[in-house]
């Protein structure tokens, strides 16, 4: 790996001279430029990088700077993520995918020059308003069977005729979402895509359809643009992980202190590890205030060191427990990866009940550093 290892502008409030806590999230901008080439490589055609909540909590500006050199453009979820990137001098194409809130909204993000969602009616009459936003470039949100934002099927003729006849509108592209890409047995996701085919047919404009589990699992989902997500960080959506993606978020920590309990012993909040031999426990220096989730239970993967462990009684606010005792050599310093290259992030996630876009995006407290360089 090369040298760059600059701290993120959030972690400046953490000098590391005055923080020996071992507990960080590295940040491999390597495996992010890796994973974007491998979306728009199987995708075929452009791909924006999707950038919004902080890039998944892997730090927005450093992602879009590690991707400038690469990437087709962005795509965030509201103005402000984007008005985050641009004062960061970023100018790549930026997507704002929830669209505008206001006209208000829609005369900043022009000034910003950002392309907007539009999926209702409100979204319609703000760029109907404003005449003289030149060069406006528009994405027509179809709902094609999510139920959540976009026009009906039998709405979206009526819409793409009314921003065709504004002559403000540069670009008009079509795009879809997709609901349960992630689940290759259920036919939703080609329903979806007929739905999109049948009620966009013969209208002009580029096409966007797929996320990240439309880029990997739906070669049906090819359009113009993709808008991957989750894949660029390197946490697989779908069930069968792909070997192709690498981690970009490694979180770890360290073993600061070491416990011996005997049978019968309680560690831990609520005492839900029981000891029922003598065995060994190290106490790391990281908890869910650090966005590690406090659902997960016993037995829960870490690595200690080279090896194997697990986590031992109730994750703590500012730290957690891991089973030492068959790691006889493991000991107060020894580094614990919570998730990354060797403990799979969607395992975690699956021990917590969730997904790993929602422990990605909750990590917080720690430093991240950024190792991979900067460049293209
Ligand atoms: C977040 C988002 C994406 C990216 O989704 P992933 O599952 O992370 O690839 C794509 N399109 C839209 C509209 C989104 O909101």
């Amino acid at each position: 790996m090369s040298a760059s290892t600059a701290l993120a502008p959030h972690a400046a409030s953490l000098p590391p001279a005055f923080s020996d806590r071992p507990s960080r999230a590295v940040i491999d901008l390597d495996a992010l430029r890796h994973n974007y080439r491998l979306a728009r490589g199987r995708h075929g055609g452009r791909a924006l990088a999707a950038l919004k909540a902080d890039a998944y909590g892997h730090g927005d500006v450093a992602c879009a700077r590690a991707l400038a050199p690469l990437a087709d453009g962005f795509a965030v979820a509201f103005l402000a993520e984007a008005h985050a990137l641009r004062a960061a001098g970023i100018a790549a194409p930026i997507l704002i995918l929830e669209g505008c809130f206001s006209a208000e909204e829609l005369v900043a993000a022009h000034a910003m020059d950002c392309w907007v969602v539009a999926h209702q009616e409100s979204q319609l009459r703000a760029i109907e308003a404003h005449p003289e936003l030149a060069g406006l470039n528009v994405w027509l949100k179809v709902d094609s069977g999510m139920r959540r934002a976009g026009f009906l099927p039998a709405d979206v003729r009526d819409a793409h005729r009314r921003l065709a006849a504004c002559p403000q509108v540069a670009r008009l592209t079509l795009m879809t979402h997709f609901a349960r890409a992630d689940e290759p047995g259920v036919p939703a996701t080609a329903d979806q895509i007929a739905c999109f085919e049948a009620a966009t047919a013969g209208l002009a404009g580029e096409r966007s359809l797929a996320n990240s589990a439309g880029v990997l699992g739906w070669p049906a989902a090819r359009g113009d643009w993709a808008r991957p997500g989750i894949l660029l960080y390197g946490a697989d959506p779908m069930p069968l992980p792909d070997a192709a993606l690498r981690p970009v978020m490694t979180l770890e920590s360290a073993v600061f202190a070491v416990r011996d309990l005997q049978p019968g012993d309680a560690l831990g909040y609520g005492g839900r590890f029981v000891a029922d031999a003598p065995c060994r426990v190290g106490l790391v220096a990281i908890g869910y205030a650090d966005g590690y989730p406090r659902t997960v239970p016993t037995g829960t993967p870490v690595l200690v060191g080279e090896q194997s462990s697990r986590i031992v009684g109730r994750v703590s606010m500012d730290l957690l427990t891991v089973d030492l005792t068959h790691l006889p050599e493991a000991g107060i310093g020894s580094r614990v990866e919570l998730w990354g290259p060797r403990v799979p992030i969607n395992l975690v996630a699956a021990a917590a009940g969730t997904i790993s876009y929602e422990l990605l995006c909750h990590v917080r407290r720690v430093p991240r550093m950024y190792v991979g360089g900067t460049g293209g």
